[in-house]
């Protein structure tokens, strides 16, 4: 397997954290026979610093020439001064853009060896493996008009769907559900909004293409109570926008850190994958980074980019063994507990496990 990855390591621990997960893909292609090219490739802050931009046409160009893109993080407070459109963020933001991914994956995977990091009991988070469909490309966030007129002290937004964008997005929740155990759950607001109809229906309409799946409804509020007193039935949960982003930002309680936790966007001219975490300039340059949301993030790229099943599963093994026998960043120490590894050496531990 040949796999060109653009690697744009960023700001803050991006550079630390990114450089574990590229050990870890060098690690799989030795073992596997692949071939991994890796191209670095600067964005954010440290673009500005050496290009006067936070997104260098350089960089687009080595992105849209890849096979995957490996994000680490984007942000420095450095250039708070500047207004928006300058700052190392618009990188992230333009970049998305570029690639155009539709669909956001984010997998909530309870590690059961950090279940006393969860305020929830164990025994409700143990085992939990969710797959969060986020589309990511409209709804409340993009709708047109939008506006707040503050002389008359009114505000609106616009939520907007089409079929065609609801399709796209389910086919990809469809498919990710037959690799998986099968199940579909579509959350909505069908009792209030007609966004939520559209989707609703689109996903029946498509269900009979999939009869190995199985599709039930949620409704938003209902689910974001489900998420928390029985997790374990959810499989792949398909939702827009607005409710995606606040679902797998809830259901981050379940995974306890979010030094833990992946990311890709698909559906667009190359995938995109970055740890949700950002750039935390409060820890970076002291090796206290927790590098496994990247190298987790690393086998979202060989499952989703490389179609190397294996391999992503040899990879989130290897985490496993290595938070159950101890070894803890500062993040997931626990309370009261500090580290007992460096960035760098809880990336070796998974290297070698
Ligand atoms: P951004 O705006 O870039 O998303 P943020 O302040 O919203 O930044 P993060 O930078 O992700 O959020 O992190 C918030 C805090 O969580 C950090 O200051 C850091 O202390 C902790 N944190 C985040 N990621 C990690 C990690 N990988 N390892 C250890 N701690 C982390
Ligand atoms: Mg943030």
């Amino acid at each position: 397997m040949k796999l060109n990855i653009a690697v744009l390591a960023g700001d803050g621990i991006g550079p630390e954290v990114t450089a574990e997960a590229v050990k870890v893909l060098k690690t799989v292609a030795k073992h596997g026979g692949h071939e991994f090219t890796f191209t670095d490739a600067l964005i954010g802050g440290v673009a500005i610093t050496a290009e006067g931009t936070p997104l260098p046409q350089k960089t687009i160009d080595v992105a849209l020439a890849a096979d995957a893109v490996l994000l680490g993080a984007v942000g420095d407070n450095k250039f708070n001064a500047l207004t928006p459109d300058k700052r190392p963020e618009a990188g992230l933001l333009a970049i998305r853009q570029h690639l155009g991914g539709f669909a956001n994956l984010r997998p909530c995977t309870a590690f059961n060896a950090l279940s006393e990091n969860s305020p929830l009991r164990p025994e409700v988070t143990k085992n939990v493996d969710i797959l969060f469909v986020r589309e990511l490309l409209g709804g409340l966030y993009f709708g047109k008009p939008r506006a707040w007129n503050k002389e008359t002290g009114e505000a609106h937004n616009t939520m907007v769907y089409t079929k065609p964008e609801v399709e796209r997005c389910a086919h990809i929740g469809f498919q990710l559900a037959q690799k998986r155990r099968g199940k579909l759950t579509q959350v909505d607001k069908a009792n209030v909004l007609e966004c939520s109809q559209l989707w609703r229906a689109t996903v029946d309409e498509i269900a009979p293409q999939y009869p190995d799946v199985k599709v039930e409804h949620q409704l938003v509020d209902s689910m974001a109570i489900h998420l928390m007193n029985r997790p374990r039935d959810f499989d792949v949960v398909l939702t827009e926008n607005l409710f995606g982003d606040i679902l797998s930002d809830e259901s981050g309680v379940i995974t306890g850190s979010l030094g833990m936790l992946p990311s890709a966007t698909i559906g667009g001219k190359v995938n995109l994958y970055e740890p949700v975490h950002g750039s935390a300039p409060d820890i970076a340059g002291q090796g206290k980074a927790n590098p496994l949301g990247a190298i987790l993030t690393a086998a979202m790229v060989l499952r989703h980019s490389g179609n190397l099943e294996e391999e992503a599963l040899a990879i989130e093994k290897a985490v496993n063994e290595v938070l159950a026998a101890g070894h803890r960043t500062g993040d997931i120490a626990g309370q009261g507990k500090s580290a007992n590894v460096t960035t760098s050496e809880m990336g070796d531990l998974v290297n070698t496990a």
